[in-house]
Formats: C-alpha cells, sequence, structure tokens
C-alpha cells in the first residue's frame, strides 16, 4: 500500500508537478480550458474551437506611461501593423504575426522574475520592445483610407495564424528581425554576446526590393578624422595618415565588420555604426578627393529573419512557413492552446 503512494507520488510529480512548475507563468497568464498549455505541431494544426476564447495581455504604453489590457491577437495585429509595411505581402505578413505573438510569449516568459526597462507590464509598446500601435493610432499615423484599405489584410495575416508561435527544442525562441540583411543574416554572437542556435548566418537572396538595400553617408574626411578621434580619445590621426591608420579587423559570416584596428586602438563595427549614423555594419569607405563615402549594405543589425527578404521570399511564392524555417534555423512552428 505504501509502495503503491509513493510511487503515485512520484508519477504525480513526474507527470503533473514538473511540466507545471515550468510552464506555470505562461499558465497563470493565459489560462486554459484545459489543466496545462498544450504546444502541438502546427503542420497538422487546424486551430481549436476551445481556443476561441479571449486572452488579454498587460502592455506597458509608452506614451502614455501606462499599462493598457489589450486582447492577445489584437495587440498582435497592432505590432504587425507597427513592425511591417502594410503593403508586404500576405505570407510575409503571416511570417511577422508569428514573431510577433512568439516574441510577446517570450518577453512574458523571461520577465517574470527580472523586469528590466519597464516592472510595470513584461512588454511595451515601443521600439524597446516591439512597436504596437492601436487603431486610433493607426488612423493618426496613417489615414482613415490607409485603414480602411489594409486593417483586414493585416487582421488576417493574424487570424490565419492564430496561437502560432516558433520553439526550438519545445522552447520559445527570441525571434530577432530586422529590415534587410544585405544578402545574408547574421549569427547572433556575431552582433551580441549570446550565441542561439537557431539564429544563424543564412543566405536572404530575395531583397532587391528593398529600399534600404545600400545607402550612402558623405562627409568631409577632415570631420570624418575628427569625430574617430573624438570617440577614440586619440590624437595622431590625421587626414593624410587615415589610410594607413584605420584597417578591418574582423569580418562576420555574413558580411559585416565586427572590428576595425584604428591607430592602436581597436573598435566594434556596432560602435563605429552609431558614430556615424549608418544603416547597417556591412560598410565600406571610398574616398573622393576631400570627402569620404561609407557605403552601407542592408539596414538593421542583421540578425534573423530579414522582413524585406521575408517579402522576397513571398513574391517568389513561399509560404510563412518556410520563410520562417527559412531564417530560423531548425525552429519548429506550433500553436499554444
Ligand atoms: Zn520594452
Amino acid at each position: 500500500m505504501k509502495k503503491i503512494s509513493i510511487l503515485a507520488a512520484i508519477v504525480f510529480l513526474v507527470l503533473y508537478i514538473i511540466p507545471t512548475l515550468s510552464l506555470q507563468y505562461f499558465e497563470k497568464k493565459y489560462p486554459s480550458k484545459k489543466t496545462e498549455v498544450e504546444i502541438a505541431e502546427s503542420n497538422d494544426s487546424i486551430i481549436s474551437d476551445d481556443n476561441s476564447e479571449r486572452r488579454n495581455v498587460q502592455v506597458y504604453d509608452v506614451n502614455n506611461n501606462k499599462v493598457i489590457t489589450i486582447e492577445l491577437e489584437e495587440y498582435i495585429m497592432g505590432v504587425v501593423a507597427g513592425e511591417m509595411p502594410a503593403e508586404f505581402e500576405i505570407e510575409a505578413l503571416k511570417a511577422q504575426a508569428v514573431t510577433a505573438r512568439t516574441y510577446l510569449l517570450y518577453k512574458l516568459k523571461k520577465n517574470t522574475t527580472n523586469p528590466e526597462q519597464h516592472k510595470e507590464a513584461p512588454i511595451c509598446t515601443g521600439i524597446h520592445c516591439q512597436v504596437y500601435y492601436s487603431k486610433d493610432e493607426l488612423i493618426k499615423k496613417y489615414s482613415q483610407e490607409w485603414y480602411d484599405k489594409y486593417w483586414d489584410k493585416i487582421a488576417n495575416a493574424v487570424t490565419s495564424t492564430k496561437g502560432q508561435i516558433l520553439t526550438f527544442e519545445d522552447k520559445i525562441i527570441e525571434p530577432l528581425f530586422h529590415s534587410t540583411s544585405g544578402g545574408r543574416t547574421e549569427n547572433s554572437e556575431d552582433v551580441f554576446t549570446a550565441f542561439a542556435p537557431y539564429l544563424r548566418s543564412v543566405d536572404s537572396p530575395y531583397e532587391a526590393n528593398s529600399p534600404k538595400l545600400t545607402a550612402t553617408v558623405a562627409m568631409p574626411i577632415a570631420e570624418f578624422v575628427e569625430k574617430l578621434k573624438g570617440a577614440l580619445g586619440i590624437t595622431d590621426l590625421t587626414v593624410q595618415n587615415l589610410k594607413d591608420k584605420i584597417s578591418l579587423l574582423e569580418v562576420s559570416e555574413g558580411g559585416k565588420v565586427k572590428t576595425l584596428q584604428v591607430g592602436d586602438k581597436v573598435l566594434t563595427g556596432r560602435e563605429f555604426r552609431s558614430l556615424y549614423n549608418l544603416n547597417s555594419t556591412n560598410f565600406k569607405f571610398v574616398q573622393n578627393n576631400n570627402t569620404i563615402e561609407i557605403v552601407t549594405t542592408g539596414y538593421g543589425h542583421g540578425v534573423g529573419m530579414s522582413q524585406y527578404g521575408a517579402n522576397g521570399m513571398a513574391i517568389e511564392g513561399y509560404n510563412y512557413q518556410d520563410i520562417l524555417k527559412h531564417y530560423y534555423t531548425g525552429v519548429k512552428l506550433m500553436t499554444y492552446k
């Protein structure tokens, strides 16, 4: 009798308590009719009717400095509208909807015990997390005509992927994305410090439609030198010796500058990008008489999904699942219920 009850306790612990603990916060935020959160493969997923209940999410509104409560899928619509041009192909918008939902759940889980920038709620409406616009804000930002033209399309991208998120080895991923990679995305550890197995450098071949594919920042060489001297705290850099003093040290797999040598100092590509307000760290210099041109390729940090690359894939006939699996290595698309 005693043995049976010990066995029962172990079975209870393994089958119920342990999985419940790991999903505790998730469950707390998303109470379901079922006793635990189920994550099912979405390839065969038709989201069941019992998933139709409203789930609210608390979001810190950066414009009004207060926490607002929004229905989860409606929040995702406002993020898709805020983060991707509505003119994009529907499959690209669906991919953005899945990343927006994944990021929300990632933040909700991550910030439970350690809120960083906004203690009031685990996610905010600003660029710090992911941009969200309410319907009123969208009409104000664009126009009523814009809203009438695009809202149904955005809503469709969200409802047709309802509940779908990206996971890697059963954990919700941090689905980083950017505007335009410039032809190849970056390994996460080459841009940020953390290695993520699903944020690998991959080709991004369909970005020709991106208005941010290349850009040029031009300035007098003297100004370029002064900025660099100020940033590095060096004095022995001049217009004349610049060519000898500056060189590339490391280039990432995605083609972006990781580090530069300037005199005896080392500058990261990100520091250089920020110093000259560049679109990306994929850059080269062209000297033209007294002017220097810094030509950049791509726009953004280059990690994860390229939005213009996603739209290019959609134009080529790929669906949102193809797009997500291309940009996020080894992920599974799941549906939470
Ligand atoms: Zn935030």
